[in-house]
């Protein structure tokens, strides 16, 4: 794992053994003093780096500060968030044909997906750093956790959606937790291009996942995995397969695999593969993988039915495209079909995801079923969201509810007939 490789010397402006660093320049600044999501000298992207990283024997208690050691804040504005459960999928398991398949189901947390552990961190920086507005664009679920976060930390919140594209669930969540939201003119990048501009301008702080704390925080997705994987099946997982969409969550894994192997905690061979899964009509990572580029191409055009992942500039391409390459993952395309495949399919299993997420088992499939995936392989999916964020779309995935008259025998009659 050459790239984007830790330092550990603290520079002197470091607070509390903590600051942050340039991807491209490795410039550091100080983490608190002042807001800043981006490199001052060259735009690039900011890392939280630390003087001192922890190993498994630093860390107790539940959730998303069980890792406090980890972090960058001792505590954050909690809900709580994390412990999300890993479960078994026997029959999809067989079908695919791996040795070993959980599912990481982060749809478990708070606001039902796995933003609410970048905002706990993001929420408890904001204060840190002295502001009281905070903004996103989001595709929903970013929205719905800061809405919340936001409303538990008693700040005001600022939330911009592409106007009709974003799933019922999430803006009901954002509207009840009293965000104040502003449907654009426009698709997801849009309203990211927008928020970055009123960011900077100092008009709100920004807790999209080009703010380094917030990623962080989804940190802890990958150190919850490694700890109860090794506890249950005695291994680390060979690969992690999740949606992308900004590609924060793969740039967070990666971080959170550098820092164990840094700190002795794993080997660099116990390093799951990270395998990013897009949606065919929102893929300019999978296109970035395929041609070797160092960075994505932005697509003007996107549209799936995987709305959370409807992104077609991923603000953290660079942190994560090195991380798939460095720990021998990949990417791939999955159609909407296999994607509602791969929905129904979890929800056979009592799983309850929404159509992003999903794409984590659909990818996985495919790339079994193209002989990228080993049989022999111990495979870890991420799913994202919670099934009742788009309750339209699990509906249309469904089965149509039967009109049956008003009493027994009618029903009977049914029941025999149908
Ligand atoms: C935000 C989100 C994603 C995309 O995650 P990234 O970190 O932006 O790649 C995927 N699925 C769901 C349900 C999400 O809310
Ligand atoms: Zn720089």
């Amino acid at each position: 794992m050459a790239h984007l490789e830790l330092t550990a010397e603290e520079p002197p402006c470091a607070e509390d053994g903590v600051w942050l660093t340039c991807i491209e320049c490795s410039e550091t600044f100080a983490p608190f003093d002042d807001v800043r999501y981006t490199c001052d000298d060259c735009d690039g992207l900011l890392e939280v780096r630390y003087a001192d990283l922890p190993t498994w024997d630093d860390f107790e208690g539940d959730g998303v500060w069980r890792y406090d050691a980890a972090l960058p804040t001792r505590s954050g504005v909690s809900l709580p968030e994390g412990s999300t459960p890993l479960h078994d999928v026997d029959r999809l398991e067989d079908e695919i044909g791996v040795d070993r398949l959980r599912v990481k189901h982060e749809g478990m947390n708070p606001t039902g997906s796995f933003k609410d552990r970048g905002m706990t961190l993001g929420v408890r920086v904001a204060q840190r750093v002295g502001v009281d507005r905070l903004a996103c664009a989001s595709t929903g679920n970013t929205s719905a956790a800061l809405a919340a976060y936001g409303a538990r930390g008693g700040m005001e919140t600022l939330v911009l959606l592409p106007a009709g594209k974003v799933a019922a669930g999430k803006v009901a969540q954002a509207s009840l937790h009293g965000a104040r939201i502003l449907e654009v003119d426009g698709n997801f990048d849009t309203c990211l291009d927008i928020v970055q501009d009123l960011a900077m301008r100092g008009e709100a702080y920004l807790l999209n996942s080009l703010n380094p704390f917030r990623l962080e925080g989804q940190k802890t997705i990958g150190l919850e995995i490694m700890e109860q994987f090794h506890e249950e099946e005695g291994t680390y997982p060979d690969r992690i397969v999740l949606p992308v969409g900004n590609a924060g969550n793969t740039s967070a894994l990666y971080k959170c695999f550098r820092e164990l192997v840094k700190s002795g905690a794993i080997e660099e061979s116990d390093v799951p593969k990270l395998t990013g899964i897009q949606a065919a009509g929102a893929a300019p990572m999978v296109e970035a993988i395929e041609h070797g580029w160092e960075e994505t191409e932005r697509w003007e055009d996107v549209e799936t039915r995987a709305t959370a992942i409807r992104i077609g500039n991923p603000v953290n391409a660079p942190k994560a495209l090195p991380g798939i390459r460095a720990t021998g993952g990949t990417a791939a395309a999955v159609s909407d079909e296999e994607i509602t495949r791969a929905q129904r399919d979890l929800a056979g299993e009592g799983v309850g995801v929404e159509p992003a997420s999903a794409a984590s088992i659909a990818g996985l499939r495919k790339l079994r079923n193209e002989g990228v995936v080993d049989s022999d392989e111990e495979v870890v999916c991420l799913t994202t969201g919670h099934l009742l964020k788009d309750p339209e779309a699990a509906a249309e995935a469904g089965e149509d509810p039967e009109p049956v008259p008003g009493h027994t025998e009618g029903v009977l009659e049914h029941l025999e007939a149908n």
